[in-house]
């Protein structure tokens, strides 16, 4: 079941997030996605293909110096593999980044009153429900946090889902249900990933994500 990395703290995220991803290619995939939060803003660069064509593709975020990002590689259950399907999903002002594993089986209906809300669809994921839906609920109570706990709770099926939000830069938050997560930890810096293989060059330090754990 494909991959996911997550790295926050003062080293440079996109060496660590894409030797990451490539530590976790031996789960299979087919799209590859990453994003850098620098200069105060979510940057993304995603694709079809492998985590070398990522490289390629994501040359101008590359030398932005960010010291968050996140990556993904996809195994598409919804939607086929091409760039727009790839991960990360955006809120609609593109301030919100969300990457996931897993099927949200419930997503049709969740994006039918999406839908009637207004909201509009990049592409054609599962995913992308779970981005609008955390946007609707930090508008609601300004607690990404707490707007984070209410879309979990409302999601079906598995996931591991990392978000984060360009007004709270200092937080890479994760998720995860019938879907692994495991956390890894370091000297004034964190990581997340699929399995320890993500971070393991980094430190030993490490903690598994409870079922149902933000
Ligand atoms: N269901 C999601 C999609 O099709 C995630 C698939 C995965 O696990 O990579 O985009």
């Amino acid at each position: 079941m494909c991959g996911i990395v997550g790295y926050i703290g003062f080293r440079e995220a996109y060496p660590i997030v894409i030797k990451g991803l490539k530590r976790l290619e031996y789960r299979g995939y087919d799209s590859a996605g990453i994003m850098l939060y620098a200069d105060n803003e979510i940057k993304i660069a995603k694709t079809k293909g492998k985590v070398s064509d990522l490289e390629e593709k994501s040359k101008a975020i590359a030398s932005s110096k960010a010291t968050i990002g996140m990556g993904h590689t996809r195994w598409a259950t919804h939607g086929v593999p091409n760039d727009v399907n790839a991960h990360p999903h955006c809120s609609g002002d593109g301030s919100i980044a969300l990457i996931h594993n897993g099927i949200i089986e419930n997503f049709a209906e969740l994006k039918a009153e999406l839908l009637e809300d207004g909201v509009t669809f990049a592409s054609e994921t599962d995913t992308e429900v779970a981005a609008h839906l955390v946007a609707k609920e930090y508008e609601a109570s300004g607690d990404l946090v707490e707007a984070f706990r209410q879309v979990v709770r409302k999601l079906h099926g598995a996931f591991t889902i990392l978000v984060m939000h360009e007004d709270v830069p200092d937080l890479v938050l994760a998720a995860r249900r019938n879907a692994p997560l495991v956390i890894g930890l370091g000297d004034g810096e964190n990581f997340l990933g699929s399995d320890v293989a993500a971070f393991v060059e980094h430190t030993k330090r490490a903690i598994a994500v409870g079922q149902d754990e933000i």
